[in-house]
């Protein structure tokens, strides 16, 4: 078996990486950056985006691992001292395949040019370059609302614990085929009117932004922050791809979600 180790780029991260590298190599698996089986991430959730997205194009063939060096992470649940037992296990035992929802993004141009294609493990946001945003909002080819405010933002139910959350988003169960649309500060008064409430959205239903005031916009897809020039339209979807997590041993997502956000430790 192939591996690969990303890590957050500290000392403790790339110590435990040398670590785990020596151990993994003792059992003879074999280190290749470019076509891994395994990616171990080690770091953070901000850790496993970057790795994730360092793989993007080879999902259906790498599975991904992450250990924390911080706080408890939703990607990233393994702490250094159990690194030998996860060696051992990834090394000796065939683990189960744990499949998440990804977000797809089309972005298309006013005067043609190719369209440009994303995936996100967490999300993808709108916002203005400058002044209110305003997009017209369709949903499954409809028009749904005219939204005004500081942006928008579509969510993967693994996304959802992160930037969805602080917008008041619900926190979905990566089981559920499904994108989340939060809003970002909308304008709502007697004249101007958006639903208010983050919408989630099946497998099956699109939803397509068209700007109303500008073409011009800063668009996020997890950790990037991208500018687009001249957009005609932003279309979100659940992708046809999958991101695979390795488990080894029952971490219920619930339980977390408890230890990140309730649990006192
Ligand atoms: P960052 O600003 O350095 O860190 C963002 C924080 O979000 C980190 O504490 C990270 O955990 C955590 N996080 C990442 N994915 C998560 C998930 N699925 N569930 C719960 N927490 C998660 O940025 P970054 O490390 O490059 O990560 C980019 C992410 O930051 C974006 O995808 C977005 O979700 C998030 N973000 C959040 C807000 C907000 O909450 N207001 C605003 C902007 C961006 P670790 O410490 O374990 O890495």
């Amino acid at each position: 078996m192939k591996f690969a180790i990303m890590t957050k780029g500290d000392s403790k991260s790339n110590s435990y990486m040398h670590k785990m590298k020596t151990y993994l190599q003792d059992f003879e698996l074999v280190w290749d950056e470019h076509e891994p089986d395994i990616v171990i991430s080690i770091g953070g959730d901000g850790t496993l985006l970057y790795a994730f997205h360092r793989y993007s194009s080879r999902l259906n063939k790498t599975a991904f691992v992450g250990v924390h060096t911080g706080h408890l992470g939703f990607y990233a649940d393994w702490v250094p001292e159990e690194i030998e037992k996860l060696v051992i296990a990834i090394a000796k035992t065939p683990y189960q395949i744990i499949e998440y929802p990804l977000l797809e993004t089309i972005i298309r141009y006013q005067h043609g040019g190719k369209e440009t294609r994303y995936l996100a493990l967490n999300e993808a946001t709108v916002k203005s370059v400058e002044g209110t945003l305003v997009m017209d909002v369709e949903i499954r080819g409809q028009h749904f609302e005219r939204f005004r405010g500081d942006g928008l933002c579509v969510s993967t139910p693994s996304g959802s614990t992160a930037y969805n959350k602080a917008l008041g988003g619900a926190i979905l169960h990566p089981s559920i085929p499904a994108i989340q649309l939060a809003e970002m500060a909308s304008i709502n008064n007697r004249v101007f009117r958006t639903i208010g409430s983050p919408l989630v959205l099946p497998a099956h239903h699109t939803c397509m932004l068209k700007p109303v005031n500008g073409p011009d916009f800063m668009v996020t897809i997890d950790h990037l922050t991208l500018l687009h020039k001249d957009v005609k339209s932003i279309q979100y979807r659940v992708a046809a791809e999958k991101i695979r997590f390795a488990r080894f041993r029952p971490f219920p997502f619930w339980k977390r979600v408890h230890d990140s956000f309730i649990a006192d430790k």
